[in-house]
Parts: C-alpha cells; structure tokens; sequence
C-alpha cells in the first residue's frame, strides 16, 4: 500500500486515501499528529513522539527534535551516547509511521509519497529520501508542501481555473507557492521562502518577553528550566488562537513565576517576524511575472497560521481573505495521501498532472575577461530558479586561456553571483585542443527531469567530443550495502514496541509532573505509580490498562488544574 506522509518539523503524520476518501492514520497513542521528537533512553532504546518529548523533559540531553532543519547537513546529534544523523532521526520517525499504518491498515505498507517544503533544495530532498529508504519505505514521489494543500483544499476539482496563492507556516519554515490550476494540469509559477522562519520562532519571543520583564537571560536559567519556559510559551502562543490574554507561570529556582501577556502586546513584539513573510510572498509574485490582482484565493496552512495575528496581518497586507478551512496541521498529509492515490490510479479520483518548478538556479562557473589582469569568477545560471520541469537549456562558453588543454565544468546550485557561495553538485572535466583562448567553444545543456534529475552534458563543438554526467536526486545514493549496513545500526538501536507504548509514556508523564509538583498531588502520584509498577510486574493486560488509566486520570487532573491557572 502506497501512503502519504507529512514529515514536519514539528509534527509528523500519515494518511491514506481509502473508499474515495482521505483517511488520517492514528498512532499507537491514538493520536494523529507524532510530534517529531526522537529520543535514547539510558538502556539505548529509541523513544518517538509523545514518549520522547516526555522523556526529553527530565533528559534534556537524550532527545532531538527540529532535526528537519538540518536535514542533508553534517550535523550529528548524540543522544545518551547514540550518534545520529537528521536523516537517520528522520527514518526513526518514518519507521513508526509506517508501523503505525501497517497496524491501522492490516497490511503491508512499502511505499511512500513524502512532502517537502518548496524551498528544500537538492542536499535536503536527497536526505529525506534517504531517510525513507532506512525506514523501509521506497519512496515513490517527493510532493512540495503546498503542492499537497493545494491538493487537500480541493484545487483541482473545479472545471475552472484558478490562480492561487499558498503561505505554509509551520514549525521551523515558511513557504510561498503561487500555483495555477488549469484543465486538470496543476503548475507551480513561482516558490519562495525562509528556512528559517516558523512558529517556533513566535514561540521564543514570547519566551524573551518572558525572560525580559523578569530581567532573565538564558544563562540565567538550566537547561531543564528553560525547557519549562519554551513549553510555558508555546502553551501561551497556542491559547491566543482564542483568547485576547494568557498568563505565562514557571518555575524558576524552585518558585512559581507567573506573567501576563496580552494578544496586541505579543502581536507587538512578533512585528519583526511578520515582516519577513511579506520579502518571499513579494519575491514569489515578482518570480511568476504577476500581481497580487492575478491572485484568485489564498490557503493558510502550516500550525502556526492558527495564530490570529497572522491572519490578520495576510488579509492587511494582501487585501485578499485568506481560507483557512482545512485544519492546517493535517492538510499536507491530506494531500499527499490525494497525490499517493492518483500514483496508484486510484478511479475515485481524477489525476491532475502535478507540475512542479526548479526552486533554485542551476548554473556553473566561467572566467569573465574584465578587460584587467584580475579574471572574475561569475556564475553563469544555466536554468533559471522557477522554471517549469522538465526543461533543458544550452549555454555557450569559450577557453579562457591561452594553450588551455582542459576544461573543467563546474556545476553549481544557488543564487548568489559568487560561484563559491553557491553549492557545488559536481563537475566535469572535457579535453579540448590547444590553441589562443576563446577559440574554442563549448556547449553546455542542462536538463532537469521531474524527479530532480539533473543531466548536465558538455560538448568541445570543433571536436564532438561529449561528456555527460548524472546528479540525481539520489546521486549521493548509498550503495545496497551502505543502506544495509545503516539499517542494520538502526535496527540495533531498538524502538520501543508499540504495546509498551502508552505505558512508558504515561510513566515519563508521571515522572515529569512529579517534579514539578508539591505536598499532596506528589503523594497522588506517588500512591498511583506504585500501584501501576505492581500491575505491570504482576497484574494481567486489563488491570495495566485499567491502573494505567487511573494514573493518567490523575496526571490530567493535575496538569489540567495547572493550564486553568496558565489561561
Ligand atoms: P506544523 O509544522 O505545521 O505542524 O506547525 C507547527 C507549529 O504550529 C508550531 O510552531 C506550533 O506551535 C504552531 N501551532 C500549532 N497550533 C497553534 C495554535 N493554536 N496557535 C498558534 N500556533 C500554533
């Protein structure tokens, strides 16, 4: 079976498109979002999700998450010891998914469509795929994020075209993608985007503000504290999606800290951030050639355009109403479990032939003569950032010198002027003969296939001699036995089995609010804990189950208690 995924930054989730609908696939926790937490206990077991995050609260040091930030980086995270790679976390989570789906469908599931932000360049598509294959999945297409919302909000169902606009804010990234719809073809005209703006970045200004008004910086506090803090926050940020006001408390150096905060003051403090959505949605229109006039409706999705200030500050800076129907933390998953299904031919639903644009300039470097002794290295983009694909373009170059016997192509990804700010996919190296400079010409084609292939091809035009070179999606491609050997690293780190699920997480739970607690709700959850560790060394499944609710019940109670002060 062929599923959607949505690996978010901050959430992850898997759908499936069943009986001529979408289908949201719950976790073992029966949860549909699986934060995207991972973390190692000290016995090396993995914990995912909900679990992990419990767990990072009291270890801190054991838990990764924003991991997707540095997806297709170097970046290694150690947890208790474990090394781990952002790809290596991400198939962790991809690999409860689909142990998830397999448990909700009652069958195999191998393969995947997989969303991406717009933005995520070459390294970071490659990553993700990679992390799909150490999950066991094959992953079928990389569909753009807002490709997939689109999808979800039905565009593409309608005889009429239409021209939209897609904002996806989420956790760690903001995306901007102008797509048109137009007799069952779907064309993406322009993406643009921060990689590093998202509403985790809202969160930390209220933690600022927090820390600001109590003359605190973040040496000030452990790392356990500012844990609290983030969490204080971000409960914060998400209880003004319905109230004007919310008060922040935490403990700090073992006394209770308690603020207000009010929407417009936050709204206030949030202003930088808002204007650096207004630079990509500017670039994205000025890349599609049209205006805001052009646009026929704007889609909200991505968690963080829940916060009303957004939503308001769209509408003020485009004049256009913004929809945001679609529950904004499931439509990437809707729609990719849509694009999983037109894969698959599913008949109860008409394919829309999904068009996708180059999201960066592919180019390479040459010499420019500035008439000086100084040559100038210059980039010389061969396809233009937002092209439509497939497309392939020709350049002519010419020897840069005098009795040059080689010439070597550069092939460079990225916008800047400067050749080595760009990122080097590979090159070729092409024999020419030796004579004055610029006798010789060159041409170079590069052809971009739907699939992120690029072919790049050289060819000395006196000689016919050619040379071609393939960077792929994959090209960085571990061999079989590479992805053995990873999986086999993998699966020695054991994840902790489904069925134990719910009861380390509700320990973990217990744990953390233990701490946190004082006098009689400590001595509640101590009374619960022992009695649940004696039904799990001697009770049957049902009496587990039943303790374990009885705790949880308790736990809710006392959090609960907790967030009625927060609000
Ligand atoms: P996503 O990556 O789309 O799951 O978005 C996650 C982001 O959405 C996180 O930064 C959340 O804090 C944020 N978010 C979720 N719910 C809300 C809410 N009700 N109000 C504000 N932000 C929210």
């Amino acid at each position: 079976m062929l599923i959607g995924i949505d690996l978010g930054t901050t959430n992850s989730l898997a759908a499936c498109f069943r009986n001529g609908k979408v289908e949201l696939i719950p976790n073992r926790l029966n949860e549909k979002l699986t934060p995207s937490v991972v973390a190692v206990d000290e016995k090396g077991q993995i914990l995912i999700g909900e679990t992990a995050r419990e767990y990072g609260y009291l270890h801190p040091q054991a838990m990764a998450r924003l991991f997707k930030r540095t997806m297709g980086t170097d970046r290694v995270y150690y947890l208790n010891d474990t090394e781990l790679s952002s790809e290596e976390l991400s198939a962790m989570i991809l690999r409860s998914l689909k142990e998830d789906a397999e448990a909700y469908l009652g069958e195999s599931v191998d393969e995947a469509v997989i969303s991406v932000p717009a933005y995520f360049n070459d390294n970071q598509r490659k990553a993700t795929k990679q992390a799909g294959e150490l999950a066991g999945l094959k992953v079928n297409r990389i569909i753009n994020e807002p490709t997939a919302s689109a999808l979800a909000y039905g565009i593409g169902e309608s005889s009429e075209s239409e021209c939209c606009m897609v904002l996806d804010l989420g956790g760690g990234t903001f995306d901007v993608t102008i797509l048109e719809y137009f007799r069952n073809i779907m064309e993406v005209y322009a993406v643009a985007g921060d990689n590093q703006l998202g509403g985790e970045d809202f969160t930390i200004t209220l933690m600022e503000m927090f820390m600001q008004r109590n003359g605190l910086e973040n040496d000030d506090l452990t790392l356990r504290e500012l844990g609290d803090l983030y969490k204080a926050a971000e409960q914060c940020k998400c209880s003004f999606s319905s109230q004007k006001s919310s008060i922040m408390s935490v403990m700090l150096k073992g006394r209770p800290v308690s603020e207000e905060f009010t929407l417009d003051e936050f709204a206030e403090n949030c202003y930088p951030l808002m204007d650096r959505l207004r630079k990509p949605i500017e670039k994205s229109l000025r890349d599609a050639r049209i205006t805001l006039l052009d646009i026929d409706r704007i889609i909200l999705v991505g968690g963080a355009t829940r916060l009303p200030t957004i939503r308001s500050y769209v509408q003020e800076m485009t004049g256009i109403y913004p929809d945001y129907y679609v529950d904004p933390d499931t439509s990437v998953a809707q729609g990719a479990a849509v694009a999983a299904a037109m894969k698959e031919r599913n008949q109860d639903i008409e394919e829309v032939i999904l068009t996708d644009v180059c999201p960066f300039t592919l180019g390479t470097e040459v010499i420019s003569d500035n008439g000086r002794f100084d040559e100038e290295l210059r980039y010389l983009p061969i396809i233009e950032r937002n092209t439509v694909i497939p497309v392939s373009h020709t350049e002519r170059v010419y020897t840069a010198h005098d009795n040059q016997s080689e010439v070597t192509v550069r092939i460079l990804q990225g916008e800047s002027r400067l050749p080595r700010a760009n990122l080097l996919l590979g090159w070729l190296n092409l024999e020419v003969p030796v004579g004055p400079k610029g006798q010789e010409a060159i041409d170079i084609t590069y052809t971009y296939d739907v699939n992120s292939l690029l072919e790049v091809r050289a060819k000395v035009v006196s000689t016919g001699l050619e040379k071609a070179v393939v960077i792929q999606n994959d090209s960085n491609r571990l061999s079989d036995e590479e992805v053995n050997e990873r999986f086999r690293k993998l699966s020695y780190l054991r994840q902790n089995p489904r069925e134990e699920e719910a009861n380390m997480y509700a320990i973990f739970r217990a744990d953390r609010l233990y701490e946190s607690a004082e006098g009689s709700d400590r001595q509640r959850i101590e009374k619960e804990m022992t009695e649940f560790d004696r039904m799990l060394d001697q009770g049957t499944r049902l009496q587990v189950e039943k303790q374990r609710q009885q705790l949880m019940q308790v736990l809710d109670e006392i959090e609960n208690r907790g967030k009625v002060f927060l609000s």
